[in-house]
């Protein structure tokens, strides 16, 4: 077994990204400590979606983690839409002609087309907490403080380039070097850019959602098997739904879009009536209608993101996950983006002999990772727009044309290429010191 790393890594936040991130740096013998606000590691509900991309990076990093998502992963049920990442289908009535025709021989909820995948597909939707459960196993004991609210930072002004956590409960402590996966609101985010800087606070993206889970086999009655068991999105004006299957099939996660200009709450999550989420969707055809009418809670999740910004590092402090890049959900590779970050830093710290060494592991995390994962928020917030016919119209060619192939460039990543260059950046750079 190699030998523990002559460093010591703070992790501000324990979601997917720090626990990841834990799991794949405990493996690589790099010893750190997880700091979290919480009382205890927990998620909200509902489901998230990996693609791909993120699947193999699981693999990479870690069998653990791989395991922990084929534990949980849902794919659609039934061999009709086994290739299918979403069956399209127009949910909104206004857009259906006289004879209810959105197009010829197409009325409203019925299929126009599906976004595919290579047969060797291994994403998949999981149920967000049963995930974040197995991934919480297979951290090790010890390694995780609670209740530990970062409220600033310290870099030590003794040479050595240490930094010192400070933390709400007035406890400190001081670390070789910081990674920020403390989301998309993230302190360290605002500390890294400064607070006068736009990018480091999340903008309102003019959309929010409600999420719901519907037991399928009420799904099914509703809906009949073919859309209760697969994942299909509903496209319409100025909103869409979504659904996808978790938890085995068990389950129909359910996220329904609308829009807003401005987000006036200060919450970002709000319960509301279920009359006014009725009346967000009163023009859409019977399928929304039915879905809507059995959403039981309905909350609000406003979507916010993250502008693009000029670095992800300062010193021995980087950004990972949604710290560095919180992006609208529509493309569902969000969470990816986040798993993929782990590989790279996971395998950059690994090459780090010495402390000193760090900044140059995390220019070179920089360097590789800010420009796909900035497109990705990029090209996420163009998705809703594509979806709801405020990008293409309601040119339902021209949306199939852009939709089919929007995706491909996250999916079919070369990720191992792609670490590889980072390898070499850092590699290069630590030669030339
Ligand atoms: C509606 C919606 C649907 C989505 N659907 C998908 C999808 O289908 N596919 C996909 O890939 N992505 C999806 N995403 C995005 C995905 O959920 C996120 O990218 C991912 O969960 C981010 O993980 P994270 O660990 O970086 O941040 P978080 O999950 O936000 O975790 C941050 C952690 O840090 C802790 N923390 C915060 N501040 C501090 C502090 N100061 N000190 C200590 N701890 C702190 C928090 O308590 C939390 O535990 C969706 C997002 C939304 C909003």
């Amino acid at each position: 077994m190699a030998p523990q790393k002559p460093f010591n890594i703070a992790i501000i936040g324990g979601g997917i990204s720090g626990l990841t991130l834990a799991i794949a740096l405990v493996q690589r013998n790099i010893p750190i400590t997880i700091y979290e606000a919480a009382a205890h590691f927990g998620e909200i509900g509902a489901g998230v979606a990996f693609g791909p991309n993120a699947a193999l990076a699981m693999k990479r990093i870690s069998p653990t983690i791989l395991d922990a998502f084929n534990k949980c992963k849902t794919i659609n049920q039934g061999p009709i839409k086994a290739n299918s990442w979403f069956t399209i289908r127009v949910g909104d009535a206004r857009k259906a002609n006289v004879d209810g025709y959105v197009k010829e021989g197409t009325k409203v909820g019925d299929a126009l087309y599906d976004v595919e995948f290579n047969t060797d597909w291994e994403g998949g939707g999981v149920y967000r907490a049963h995930f974040l459960d197995e991934l919480v196993k297979a951290v090790p004991d010890g390694v995780a403080q609670f209740s530990k609210r970062l409220v600033n930072m310290k870099t030590v002004e003794d040479g050595s380039g240490d930094v010192i956590c400070v933390f709400a409960d007035g406890t400190e402590a001081r670390h070789d070097a910081v990674i920020g996966c403390d989301g998309i609101k993230a302190m360290t985010r605002r500390w890294l850019l400064g607070e006068d800087n736009p990018a480091s606070r999340a903008v309102f993206s003019g959309k929010y959602a409600y999420r719901g889970l519907i037991r399928t086999e009420v799904a099914t009655e509703m809906l009949g098997e073919e859309v209760a068991g697969n994942s299909n999105m509903f496209f319409g004006n100025n909103g869409h739904l979504l659904t996808f299957p978790i938890e085995g099939g068990k389950t129909m996660n359910v996220v329904a879009f609308s829009s807003c200009k401005e987000w006036k709450h200060e919450q970002w999550v709000i319960t509301t009536s279920k009359d006014d989420m009725h009346a967000d969707f009163s023009d859409w055809g019977p399928h929304v209608q039915k879905i809507v009418h059995a959403m039981q809670k309905p909350d609000i999740w406003a979507l916010f993101y993250h502008l693009p910004c000029d670095t992800y590092y300062k010193g021995r402090v980087c950004l990972l996950g949604d710290a560095a890049h919180a992006s609208t959900p529509h493309q569902g590779a969000g969470a990816g983006a986040c798993v993929e970050d782990t590989l790279f830093m996971a395998e950059l710290l690994k090459e780090v002999e010495k402390k000193e060494d760090l900044e140059t592991a995390f220019k070179a995390f920089d360097e590789v990772r800010r420009p796909r994962t900035q497109k990705i928020v990029k090209t996420s917030e163009e998705a809703g727009r594509l979806y709801e016919f405020e990008l293409e119209g309601d040119d339902l060619n021209k949306i199939e044309q852009n939709q089919t192939q929007r995706m491909r460039w996250i999916w079919d990543y070369d990720l191992d290429g792609e670490v590889d260059r980072a390898r070499r950046i850092y590699r290069s750079a630590v030669v030339s010191q």
